[in-house]
């Protein structure tokens, strides 16, 4: 499968970080010396999925499922190995034979480079006199000038083509400028002008801090309101939050995010102490944004202005229970949302009608803020309110039943087992039912709705192989010794009956040397690459190579000879039933000497050859 070079396929192997790549879809605890997490190929309540940084790889202990960098994002992205090769490659910087002088990774760098001068030219522009408007602003907006430098932010000055001038002079074409959507090329004529005039700009930076993305508040009556940078080769709308480089570690330690609507309800909640705040960018918050939030912590807050909450809460977590529609919990919780683990909760925070957060911090403070957030409700608590309340209106006990029915239809499809126990507690006691008895029939349905989601096929069920064929390609990938002596006698058709671990010999035979993960790229169906990586996460420290070894050529060497006396058998037979009496004789002076052999190596007696052979038959042939 592999159309890179090896040296190619290595060098982004070394280059990429698995416990980073695997830890933006899971969330991966240390565990010993590896990491471990919920599989995100089945769905799974312990943790049974691990990652090994060291040799580079994945394992899951439950579904068999397996692989390298390269196999985790074909299965997690669904691309082909090709596909996957390149993204992997652009994520670690590392130029393809195939873009070597200026293909796509050079472009990248260059617009990298031509946002990150922007960004410097920006920010200083705001603390020189110049800046003196933009400076007033933020301070009506109490905005701590510290705070304004650690978010970058900058000012567009007016002008047409201030910032191309300062390209010009940086040696940056004024085409690269344009792509970067810093300036729009003019309709009729030649040329182009400044995207940015006038404004106050609001750094978006990539999580590792790089500006990707400007937006720009207009002073005064100028409109736009807001002026973003159009999507480019480095910025894709919703797939990034802001501040989430700032906010990340801060995420992290305290296991929450606060996601907030506005750039200066974020800058105003850092400048609070809610460092793990970060912003949408856009009025929706995106399956991707949340995934990324994912990554981080367990739970996120959003927040709503009282008036508005129960509708908007409502709405959003309507969302996140339709599975069609490409709802929020299918990407957030790829392992399907239904019996899903692991997925980001969502809660909501409510805020006096009016109010955002930037507005509520001013006028309350910090603890103010802390205890909204303390108290804030399950966004599903708010889809459950609406299932409970009769669209007409009606009450009595039709209208009971009715809303009885809704509530465990929507508690169905809460995939987080604890918050619908909790939900369904708190239905029961709207509905004055027992929260048992909603439970069972949420329970029901659930079991009816459930069906396979197409992203969580575990791998090709997979025969157990053979523990023997096990030991022998676990030894092979684990010394080098044990290939040399022992690689010239195995015939995988013969010694080998499991079709992967033949697969995973005639790669090594192939590349003997190779480190043993370095083969996940040699292997064609996702089965053997599963498989490797069952074998390659096993450590087997007591395991003495030597001894092991030469067993294994004893036992190798063996069914080599039964193999030869079994063909002098059936040459024999044949002889015999020809009549031809020479050959017969020549046969069995050959077939003496094998099972000499044989029990030689054995240490057994002669006893029936033909018992043996069946033996060695069940390995050889199945
Ligand atoms: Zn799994």
């Amino acid at each position: 499968m592999a159309s890179y070079s090896q040296a190619v396929l290595d060098q982004i192997r070394s280059a990429v970080d698995i416990v980073d790549l695997v830890g933006r879809y899971v969330r991966l605890r240390k565990a010993g010396q590896g990491w471990k997490g919920l599989c995100p190929f089945h769905a799974e309540k312990t943790p049974s999925f691990t990652v090994n940084p060291r040799k580079g790889i994945f394992h899951c202990f439950g579904c068999g499922v397996g692989g390298d960098a390269f196999g985790f994002v074909m299965r997690q992205d669904r691309l082909s190995f090709p596909e996957a090769v390149r993204q992997l490659a652009r994520g670690a910087g590392i130029a393809l034979p195939e873009e070597r002088g200026g293909g796509d990774g050079g472009r990248r760098e260059e617009l990298l480079r031509v946002m990150a001068l922007a960004a410097r030219f920006y920010e200083e522009q705001l603390w020189r006199p110049v800046g003196a408007r933009a400076r007033a602003y933020l301070e009506t907006r109490g905005v701590d000038p510290e705070v304004a430098r650690r978010f970058g932010l900058g000012l567009a000055p007016e002008g047409w083509d201030t910032l191309l001038g300062v390209m010009k002079q940086e040696g940056v074409a004024e085409d690269a400028v344009v792509a970067a959507g810093l300036a729009i090329a003019r309709d009729n004529r030649p040329g182009a002008y400044d995207r940015f005039r006038n404004r106050l700009l609001f750094t978006i930076r990539d999580l590792q801090g790089r500006p990707v993305a400007f937006g720009g508040r207009a002073f005064g009556d100028d409109e736009p309101k807001y002026l973003n940078s159009p999507e480019t080769p480095l910025y894709t709308k919703g797939n990034l939050l802001y501040a989430a480089d700032l906010a990340r570690e801060a995420i992290q330690a305290r296991n929450r995010a606060l996601l907030v609507e506005g750039y200066v309800d974020c800058l105003m909640a850092h400048q609070h102490g809610f460092g793990e705040t970060v912003a949408a960018l856009g009025t929706a918050f995106t399956p991707a944004q949340l995934g990324l939030l994912r990554r981080y912590c367990d739970v996120a807050v959003l927040f709503f202005d009282a008036d508005a909450a129960g509708r908007k809460a409502a709405e959003r977590a309507e969302e996140l229970l339709e599975p069609s529609g490409g709802g929020l919990a299918w990407a957030v919780n790829r392992a399907g949302a239904l019996e899903g683990s692991g997925a980001l909760r969502l809660r909501v925070a409510l805020l006096p009608a009016g109010h955002d957060p930037d507005t509520f911090l001013r006028a309350e403070g910090a603890p103010a803020f802390e205890e909204r957030i303390a108290a804030a409700r399950s966004l599903l608590g708010y889809a459950l309110d609406r299932a409970i309340a009769d669209p007409g209106g009606a009450t009595g006990p039709r209208a009971r039943a009715g809303a009885f029915a809704r509530a465990a239809l929507m508690l169905a499809k809460v995939g987080d087992a604890e918050e619908a126990a909790a939900l369904s507690r708190e239905a029961a006691a709207k509905l004055g039912v027992d929260a048992t008895q909603l439970w069972i029939e949420a329970q029901k349905l659930q079991a009816s709705l459930r069906r396979p989601p197409a992203s969580a096929r575990p791998a090709t069920p997979t025969s157990t192989p053979p523990p023997v064929e096990r030991d022998l390609v676990h030894l092979l990938l684990h010394a080098e010794d044990a290939r040399a002596a022992l690689l010239p006698l195995l015939v995988e058709g013969e010694d080998l009956g499991h079709p992967p671990l033949r697969a995973i010999v005639a790669a090594l035979r192939a590349r003997p040397g190779a480190p043993a993960e370095s083969l996940m790229t040699d292997l064609e169906t996702e089965e053997a690459r599963g498989v490797l990586a069952a074998l390659l996460v096993e450590e087997r420290p007591d395991l003495d190579v030597r001894v092991s070894i030469e067993q294994f050529q004893r036992r190798l060497e063996r069914s080599l000879r039964l193999r030869r006396a079994r063909g002098l058998s059936r040459g024999i037979a044949e002889a015999q039933a020809a009549g031809a009496g020479a050959s017969v004789a020549e046969a069995l002076r050959g077939l003496h000497q094998e099972s000499a052999a044989v029990y030689g190596i054995t240490g057994g007696t002669a006893q029936s050859l033909e018992h043996r052979t069946g033996e060695s038959t069940r390995s050889g042939d199945a």
